[in-house]
C-alpha cells in the first residue's frame, strides 16, 4: 500500500489540482483521498460532493469550568494561570474559553476543589462521504478554533480503517499550507511525499521547508513544478533537487483551463483532458501509480 501526500509549504501552488486529478487517474488503485486542511478544505467542491454520509462532531480542547456554588473568591486560580484566562468578574473569577489551554494549574490550587476540566464546544467536524474515484474523508475547523493536527490525525485513522478493512489499497492526502501542524499529522506515517511549487525564490523557500520536514519524518520526496514555463530560466528547483537527490518527476504548464475547471466544481483531468496541463498530470500519474499496490 502507498499513503501518498501532496504538500508544498504555501498554499495556492496547484496541490488541490494535483491531488484531485491524481485521484482520478488513479482511482483504479482503489484509493481513499483524504483533504486533510481542515481551515480551508476544498476537494469536496471539486469534487462536487454536496451531501455527506456521515458527519461527526470533533472535540479536541479542554478547559476549566468553575462551580460558582463552593467558591470563596481567593482568586489563587487567577494568579496561578500563566495563559491569563482568568479574569475577575462580579468579584467572580471566570475562565476566558479562548485563552484557556486546560492545564488544570487552577484545579490544582483551588482550595475549594470547585474547578474541573471538561472538553470543551465543538471544535470541528469530520466528514465522510463518496466520489467517483473512492471513499472521500474531510474535515472542517470550527471558527474560532486552532488549527488541527488530531483532526487530520482522525481523518488519516479513518482511511487507515478502509485500508485495513481492504475497502482501499492505497491513501491520497491533500495537506494544508506550511509546515504547521495539520502538515506535520499529514506526514506522519506516508509512504511517499509529493512536494509541488512554481518557479520563484518564495515558492522554492517553502518547497525546501516542506522537504525538511519530509525528511524528518523518513518520506521519499519528489518534486512536482507547477508553471514551469512562467519562469523557465529559474533552474533553482532543479539545483535543489540535484543537491538533495531528489527526483523531479513532472512539471505543469501554466493553464487556463485550471481555473476554469474550479469555476465548473471539476477536476482538471475531467474538464480538460487533453489540455496541457492534464498532460503533464498524465505523466506524473504514471509515475505515481508505480509507487502503489
Ligand atoms: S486550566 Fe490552565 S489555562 Fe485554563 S484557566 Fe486554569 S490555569 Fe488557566
Ligand atoms: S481558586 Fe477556587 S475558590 Fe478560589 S477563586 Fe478560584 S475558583 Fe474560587
Amino acid at each position: 500500500m502507498a499513503e501518498i501526500v501532496i504538500a508544498s509549504g504555501k498554499g495556492g501552488v496547484g496541490k488541490s489540482t494535483l491531488s484531485s486529478s491524481l485521484s482520478v487517474l488513479l482511482s483504479e488503485k482503489k484509493i481513499a483521498i483524504v483533504d486533510a486542511d481542515a481551515e480551508a478544505p476544498n476537494l469536496h467542491l471539486i469534487f462536487n460532493v454536496n451531501s455527506w454520509e456521515k458527519e461527526i462532531e470533533y472535540r479536541e480542547k479542554s478547559i476549566a469550568k468553575i462551580d460558582y456554588s463552593g467558591c470563596i473568591q481567593c482568586f489563587l486560580c487567577q494568579e496561578v494561570c500563566t495563559y491569563e484566562a482568568i479574569s475577575k468578574e462580579n468579584n467572580f473569577p471566570k475562565i476566558k474559553e479562548f485563552l484557556c489551554e486546560g492545564c488544570g494549574a487552577c484545579k490544582v490550587i483551588c482550595p475549594r476543589q470547585v474547578i474541573s476540566i471538561k472538553k470543551n464546544n465543538l471544535s470541528g467536524w469530520i466528514k465522510i462521504g463518496k466520489t467517483k474515484y473512492g471513499p472521500f474523508v474531510s474535515s472542517e475547523l470550527d471558527v474560532g478554533q486552532p488549527n488541527s493536527g488530531k483532526l487530520v490525525t482522525e481523518e488519516k485513522n479513518i482511511a487507515r480503517s478502509w485500508l485495513k478493512d481492504g475497502l482501499v489499497k492505497n491513501i491520497i492526502v491533500d495537506s494544508a499550507a506550511g509546515i504547521g501542524c495539520q502538515v506535520i499529522a499529514s506526514m506522519s506515517g506516508a509512504s511517499h511525499a509529493i512536494l509541488i511549487a512554481e518557479p520563484t525564490k518564495s515558492s522554492l523557500s517553502d518547497l525546501k521547508r516542506a522537504f525538511y520536514l519530509a525528511e524528518h519524518f523518513r518520506i521519499k520526496s519528489y518534486i512536482v513544478v507547477n508553471k514551469y514555463n512562467l519562469n523557465e530560466n529559474f533552474h533553482e528547483i532543479d539545483d535543489f533537487a540535484r543537491q538533495n537527490d531528489l527526483e523531479i518527476i513532472g512539471r505543469i504548464p501554466y493553464d487556463k483551463n485550471v481555473a476554469k475547471s474550479m469555476v465548473q466544481r471539476k477536476t482538471l483531468i475531467e474538464f480538460s483532458p487533453e489540455s496541457e496541463a492534464s498532460k503533464a498530470i498524465k505523466e506524473i500519474a504514471n509515475i505515481v501509480e508505480t509507487f502503489m499496490d
